[in-house]
């Protein structure tokens, strides 16, 4: 046989999966599913890769369009090595000594060390908190984390040989240390009691966009991540991720269309046989949806049943995001800044029960040229600043807009003791609306559906299709939840299905 014979007969033969969306979790996935053999197209309806992992360049600034907080690198790193590609040169990033500065109203000023022990002294001199009060709720943090992290995170929770091994039956061993019975807040207060202490474990209940007042108590196993192991910043900034993941997709041999919004996915005896983007009929042996699970199967699959009750769950918060570009330096801003809300309870409750924003919001303040001076010309400032916001049911976000910028611009020149108003140079405007626009993400929520009840893992949606054969989900809106790290767990769980299936 010729050699292009050879070449032709090997990709008839190959499995043909189409993957709808460039996100996080569908680059993971391309990068995957190519590197076992399988012959990947990516349908994306932008004209780029990344999703909300995009940037915004303009004037000599440059700002992350989305997330902005890095944990567990490792994630990312055991891509290239799935595809048998060494990160070293492709994908680099430094370990942050400082994970957060942390403004409070009464003016105390806490610098949340990533080192669990240094957290331990600051919180001691800053907020009068024994020491050992912080090292046992990390410890405890490690433990549970350790009991339940792999089965709730890396596995599908709908098959039984997640459950049937010994890491679960340990966990159901240890249950009662998992809070379950308890909020998040109601566990930070019994184990922490000091209340800025307590509001400062609170806040990574909006990790995954949700309320600590309604989240269960395990939600502690984010500090873990946080301070155990670390948080982390990617050379040349957040875009770097996935600037080296589409690279390294590329490089395996996957292919991208852009400009290919996805109207239909063809589904024949429940089995998907393939999609429909810009009006072409594309088979395929298997369909990766990244998009959200919301509108997939109300636009992709509208005669399909679809599964009301997981479709119905509560979203995530969304935020609006003010991206500023400052023409001055404002030393007592770090990488990552916490301006808290006086009244945090009234924030929550603004945010999931009455779907506005509070006048007194917490304020998150992100400025990456202090560890890449390339993000912002001399002497200027790149800010991303956040407010997390309900998801867009229909407010009148212009008002709420144009009410929360004064609120915010009189909160931060408070704190910061100088005026940043006058020397806004640049601005830009994410908000709900626009982030549901750009993603399809149902609501404009960041990460899916919220964690607000103790069953919400096992509401998502899994990472196979129950009902339809050959179909598979990942990304925020399906199991095991939003953000980077879960996003890129999806894209496992969703590729194990698929080696299981396949026989790959
Ligand atoms: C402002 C903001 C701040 C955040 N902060 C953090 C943070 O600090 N840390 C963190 O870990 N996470 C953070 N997140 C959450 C994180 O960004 C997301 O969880 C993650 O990026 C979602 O990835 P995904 O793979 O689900 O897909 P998405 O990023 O939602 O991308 C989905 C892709 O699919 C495409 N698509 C949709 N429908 C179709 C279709 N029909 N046809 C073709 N293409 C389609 C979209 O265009 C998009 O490119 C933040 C998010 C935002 C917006």
């Amino acid at each position: 046989m010729l050699a292009n014979e050879c070449a032709w007969s090997d990709s008839l033969s190959r499995v043909k999966a189409v993957i709808i969306g460039s996100g996080i979790a569908g680059l993971a996935s391309a990068i995957r599913l190519q590197a076992i053999g399988v012959s990947v197209t990516v349908l994306e309806a932008n004209s780029y890769p990344g999703g909300k992992l995009t940037s915004i360049e303009q004037g000599g600034y440059r700002w992350d369009a989305g997330p902005s907080l890095f944990t567990m690198p490792e994630l990312v790193l055991e891509l290239f090595r799935a595809a048998g590609k060494e990160p070293a040169g492709r994908f680099g990033y430094k370990r942050k000594e400082i994970g957060c500065h942390y403004f409070y109203p009464d003016g105390a000023f806490l610098r949340a060390y990533t080192d669990s022990e240094q957290l331990a002294a600051e919180t001691e001199r800053v907020l009068d908190v024994p020491a050992e009060r912080v090292r046992r709720y990390l410890a405890h943090s490690e433990r549970i984390y350790n009991l339940v992290g792999r089965t709730f995170l890396e596995k599908p929770l709908n098959r039984w040989d997640t459950w049937a091994n010994l890491s679960v039956v340990r966990a159901l061993l240890h249950v009662g240390q998992l809070d379950l019975g308890a909020t998040l807040h109601e566990t930070n207060l019994r184990r922490l009691g000091e209340p800025r202490l307590v509001q400062y474990f609170d806040r990574m209940a909006t990790y995954n966009g949700s309320s600590p007042y309604r989240a269960p108590g395990i939600l502690a196993i984010i500090p873990h991540l946080e301070h155990n192991v670390g948080t982390f910043i990617p050379e040349g900034g957040m875009i770097s991720i996935t600037r080296s993941l589409y690279a390294l997709a590329k490089e395996l041999g996957v292919s991208f269309e852009f400009t290919a919004p996805v109207t239909r996915i063809s589904v024949e005896h429940a089995r998907a046989s393939g999609v429909v983007a810009r009006d072409e009929y594309i088979p395929s042996d298997l369909v990766v949806c990244n998009m959200d699970i919301v509108p997939a199967y109300r636009r992709l699959m509208p005669d399909q049943a679809a599964p009301t009750r997981i479709l119905s769950q509560e979203r995530s918060s969304s935020a609006v995001i003010f991206y500023w570009g400052i023409r001055k330096c404002i030393e007592k801003v770090e990488l990552h800044n916490i301006f808290f809300a006086h009244d945090y309870p009234a924030e929550f409750r603004a945010i999931f029960e009455q779907g506005s924003i509070a006048r007194d919001p917490t304020i998150y303040v992100n400025a990456t040229v202090k560890d890449i001076p390339s993000d912002a010309p001399e002497g200027c400032e790149n800010w991303f600043v956040m407010v997390n916001a309900p998801p867009n049911t229909g407010q009148n976000w212009d008002d709420i807009i144009a009410r929360l910028r004064g609120d915010v611009l009189r909160k931060l020149e408070h704190h910061l003791g100088e005026p940043i108003e006058p020397y806004i140079e640049v601005e830009h405007v994410l908000e709900p609306r626009s982030i549901e626009q750009r993603t399809s993400s149902y609501q404009g929520s960041l990460y899916g559906t919220s964690s607000n009840s103790k069953w919400s893992a096992f509401l998502r949606h899994p990472n196979a299709a129950p009902k339809i054969q050959n179909l598979y989900f990942c990304g925020g809106s399906v199991h095991p939840g939003g953000g980077i790290p879960l996003c890129l767990n999806s894209a496992k769980i969703a590729t194990d299905c698929i080696r299981r299936d396949y026989g790959l």
